[in-house]
């Protein structure tokens, strides 16, 4: 089945066409300011590559229909006519309570989706436009699905997922702990119980997801039953440029002293803080790493402080399950430092896990980095979304 996925931001939108039955990606590629300038890129295996070239994108639908352009385009193209798309399928952010799983876009589900909004102001509209631009363009006969950030979660207990605040928050304005790159730590979940060749019931997993926004998760037999994020992408690990859980006093101490409303506070906690905001350098690991080598104190800290918190998760998500068979690692410091993964696994021997420094030495590759006695198998998996997504899609449509 040939399935269109699509990442719609507020003024970019990414996509791939991907074949599902053999797992190829025919063409990939992101519209960019749309509403502003529109620039369009385009990649397929064996074709011209389109870098970034002025297309008028006044808005989503104009993107969409570039993209439909392209992939027919006699030359450059990789089908025939559009009709080739058997089903697209859509990256939601959020799907609140309501949505535990991907489902087939419909009318009740566009409404459940506007629903969504308030828990996820920047995110959902655009999603949301990504649809209605695809259904406009591509008409009714096209199967759309969406495929949620937070569903994958919605199997933690209220143990796990409920904060100590007056309760009607919960009932009344939903607040509660929901989760996010639900479909990557599903992904390489699916990967882990094929690496390991064990039941998925069998199985306790703790997936870590480390990239620019990072993530760890407890999946105990295939259910996800805490996560590091929260009711926002803000909460857990220090990222690359968010702080990650802290004590909220210290928001009313700065506020006053700085003289900042809540606006100003948040933009420091999400576009100034983590590591970014502890090294002062940068909120990417490559360039931390470089300058922590040149004796870049604060830099140096920043790694550790991540480094520290991620082995923190793992040590409490061991406990949360009773135990753990199998560490993953993926996404970009995930999959590509050595370093990282090295650094946060050591110390870790007391609950079995024993890293093979060599095996480890790799990146980008699906393998076991454990020593072969190590009692809990550490993974490297790198991580497909789009991948996954289009699965899911092809399944429901
Ligand atoms: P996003 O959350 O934006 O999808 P990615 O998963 O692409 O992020 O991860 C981006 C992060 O991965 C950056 O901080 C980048 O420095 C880091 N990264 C990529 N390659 C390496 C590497 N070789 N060593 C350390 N970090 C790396």
């Amino acid at each position: 089945m040939k399935v269109l996925v699509i990442n719609a931001g507020s003024s970019s939108l990414k996509y791939q066409l991907l074949d599902t039955d053999n797992q190829q990606v025919l063409a990939k590629g992101l519209c960019e300011r749309i509403g502003i300038d529109g620039k369009f890129t385009y990649k397929a295996p064996g074709k011209n590559t389109i870098d970034a070239v002025d297309v008028a994108m006044p808005t989503h639908s104009e993107a969409i229909q570039a993209v439909l352009n392209a992939l027919v385009d006699p030359d450059n193209g990789v089908i025939a006519s559009m009709k080739e798309i058997d089903a697209v399928g859509h990256r939601v952010v959020h799907g609140g309570e309501t949505f535990a799983c991907s489902v087939k876009i419909d009318d009740k589900v566009m409404a459940a989706l506007e629903e969504c909004i308030p828990l996820a102001p920047l995110h959902n509209p655009a999603n949301i436009t990504g649809i209605k631009a695809c259904q406009a363009v591509m008409g009714p006969d096209v199967p759309q699905v969406a495929v949620f950030d937070t569903a994958f979660h919605q199997t933690m207990p209220p143990v796990a997922y409920t904060y100590a605040l007056p309760y009607e928050y919960y009932e009344k304005d939903k607040v509660r702990r929901y989760g996010f790159h639900g479909t990557s730590h599903k992904y390489v979940a699916q990967r882990a119980v094929a690496m390991l060749g064990k039941p998925i019931e069998e199985l306790k997993l703790i997936s870590c997801h480390l990239g620019n926004g990072s993530s760890v998760t407890a999946i105990d037999g295939g259910k996800s039953v805490d996560t590091s994020m929260g009711f926002t992408p803000l909460a857990g690990l220090p990222m690359g440029t968010r702080s990650g859980d802290l004590d909220a006093g210290i928001l009313e101490y700065l506020m006053g002293k700085y003289n900042m409303d809540i606006k100003e506070m948040l933009n420091v906690l999400n576009k100034k803080s983590g590591v970014l905001g502890v090294s002062g350098v940068s909120s990417d690991f490559r360039d931390l790493s470089a300058a922590g080598e040149k004796g870049n104190a604060r830099a140096a800290l920043a790694v550790d402080m991540f480094n520290y918190g991620v082995k923190k998760y793992i040590g409490a998500y061991a406990a949360a399950m009773g135990g753990v068979d199998a560490i993953i690692f993926t996404a970009g410091v995930g999959e590509n430092s050595a370093d990282q993964r090295m650094a946060i696994a050591s110390g870790l021997e007391f609950m079995g896990v024993k890293m093979d420094a060599e095996a480890n030495n790799v990146r980008g590759k699906e393998t076991v980095i454990s020593a072969a006695d190590s009692q809990v198998k550490v993974l490297l998996i790198p991580t497909n979304e789009e991948l996954m997504i289009a699965l899911d899609t092809a399944a429901l449509a």
